[in-house]
């Protein structure tokens, strides 16, 4: 009985002073790219959790109990979409954790998840790169019901942002390559980066002073993006159609002219093949580390062609090889697809266009000749034009 007592002490005795422990937060983890991002942190126990956004900069905040932090720096790195994290006490039983992102982003989901086998909670977020007014949708969702913080905010489909009340029209014009990435090089020495970048000055040039369509370059100068850069950049403008303009080479000697890409999990044929795993490589020529799960970028392939927007891609790459027929020479079975890394914003129709091949003089010639861009800019301009009046005519 006295040995029972004793250990039901010690129990207490451990129990009681456990409770007003601070909360310990012993693991932080980060996994994604500049589109969309995992976080997970890991605790002791199950806590008490809130989170918020925030504005100016862009921000999740999540609030604990007082908190003893024990992260590992290097797990603290900023990368991908997050710019910065900071914890700490905020005041007496009230710490803080805050990711600072580059840029709008929405919520898919923050859970507080057991562990299965280990002890402990974890807390999973995952935050994906969007548009303005989606923040500032879930700004004021969150700012909605009155008093104190809002736990989660209603998260809808995050995916597809739904389109605001204002009928401009968002085109991402995407230079390909740039800065220390080169591209293709032409037989006569002419670089892919600046002619993409001459191109899409042109093309952005040909929306001046129209109304209806507001044009966003990726890059307007001579500099390196990452791949994922670029798609983030177009979800956070809210694009509603991205083109991706490319010149590049080609081993077999025959072929010239244009091409138009789509995205697939599976590439038509060898020749798309080879033209995305080229373009993928953007980011290792480059020499940044781009690790990736081979599975999660299948699962990924597959979810995007299940979408709509999927559907309007494809709508809109053929409707730009019938423009395009008519002015320049084209490929034959001039749309074509594979898995380019560049075309994988889920919510916004992407083409990636190769205007010809750098390889073969003519093609060169061609790329260098103004009459030639001036034809091949028309056609892009009237599709483009096209497209924009059958989606805001359908309601976005
Ligand atoms: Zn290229």
């Amino acid at each position: 009985m006295a040995c029972l007592l004793l250990v039901l002490v010690v129990i207490g005795m451990h129990v009681r002073p456990a409770a007003a422990d601070p909360l310990s937060v012993h693991a932080f983890r980060m996994a994604g790219d500049a589109t969309r991002m995992r976080v997970v942190v890991e605790f002791d126990r199950e806590p008490d959790f809130q989170w918020f956004l925030l504005r100016g900069p862009h921000r999740l905040v999540v609030d604990l109990p007082e908190s003893s932090f024990a992260f590992d720096s290097e797990a603290l790195e900023p990368r991908g979409l997050v710019s910065n994290i900071r914890y700490g006490k905020l005041y007496d039983g009230h710490s803080r954790m805050i990711l600072e992102v580059k840029g709008p982003f929405a919520v898919e989901r923050v859970d507080m998840l057991r562990n299965e086998t280990s002890p402990g909670y974890r807390m999973v977020a995952d935050i994906v790169a969007a548009s303005e007014e989606a923040f500032e949708a879930a700004l004021a969702e969150q700012a909605a019901p009155a008093g104190s913080a809002v736990k989660a905010p209603k998260a809808g489909n995050p995916e597809v942002p739904a389109k605001t009340g204002d009928d401009t029209f968002t085109l991402v014009i995407d230079p390909g390559h740039g800065g220390i990435d080169g591209g293709a090089e032409g037989v006569s020495g002419t670089q892919e980066k600046d002619v993409t970048l001459a191109f899409a000055r042109q093309l952005r040039d040909a929306f001046k002073d129209k109304p209806g369509i507001s044009v966003v370059m990726t890059r307007d100068g001579d500099r390196f993006l990452r791949l994922d850069e670029r798609v983030r950049i177009a979800r956070q403008a809210g694009a509603d159609l991205f083109v991706s303009i490319h010149a590049d080479t080609i081993r077999y000697k025959g072929i010239r002219g244009a091409t138009v890409y789509t995205i697939s999990e599976r590439a038509s044929d060898a020749v798309a093949k080879a033209a995305a795993d080229r373009e993928n490589l953007a980011d290792s020529v480059a020499g940044v580390d781009v690790a990736e799960d081979n599975r999660q970028v299948a699962d990924i392939l597959v979810d995007l062609m299940r979408r709509e927007t999927h559907g309007f891609s494809v709508g809109f790459a053929r409707s730009l090889i019938r423009e395009m027929s008519d002015t320049v020479q084209l490929i034959k079975n001039p749309h074509r697809s594979a898995g380019f890394r560049v075309l994988r914003a889920p919510d916004v129709p992407s083409v990636l266009v190769e205007l010809g091949y750098l390889s073969n003089k003519k093609d060169e010639a061609q790329l260098l000749d103004a009459d030639w861009r001036a034809r091949a800019i028309d056609s892009m301009a009237a599709a483009i034009r096209r497209f924009a009046g059958l989606r805001n005519g359908a309601g976005g």
